[in-house]
């Protein structure tokens, strides 16, 4: 049993609507969508935050940006918003890395 849930997603115990994958990534619809295009790229590897990856396993971070780019040109919303909340004070609640590709509306900016 997986203490994650997106370790769980990566493993396939848990259902998700996957839309792109490579080597090291998986990108799926979030289940609470936001935006006409909202998907969500996690690494298939645990780690907790982009700054813990950052240092971790550098590589995967440019490979999850990599797949937020496809995902973006395949959902036809090549004007996106790449958005990783970091800690729970700035709104973390899945301790396992993922990357929010949020399009197809206009975006407010500042996003409050
Ligand atoms: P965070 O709040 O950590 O930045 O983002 C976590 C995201 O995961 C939220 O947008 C939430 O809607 C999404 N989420 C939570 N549980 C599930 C789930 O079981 N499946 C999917 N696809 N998304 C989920
Ligand atoms: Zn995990």
């Amino acid at each position: 049993v997986e203490t994650c849930l997106f370790c769980g997603i990566a493993s396939g115990d848990i259902p998700a609507d996957i839309v792109a994958e490579s080597s090291g990534t998986i990108a799926f619809r979030d289940l609470n969508p936001q935006a006409p295009t909202h998907v969500l790229v996690i690494t298939r590897e645990h780690h907790l935050d982009v700054t813990e990856l950052a240092v971790a396993a550098p590589d995967l971070v440019a490979e999850l940006v990599r797949t937020a780019t496809l995902v973006a040109d395949a959902q036809g919303t090549p004007a996106f918003r790449l958005v990783f909340n970091t800690r729970a004070e700035a709104g973390q609640s899945v301790f396992h890395v993922h990357a929010h590709v949020l399009g197809g509306r206009p975006l407010l900016w500042p996003p409050g």
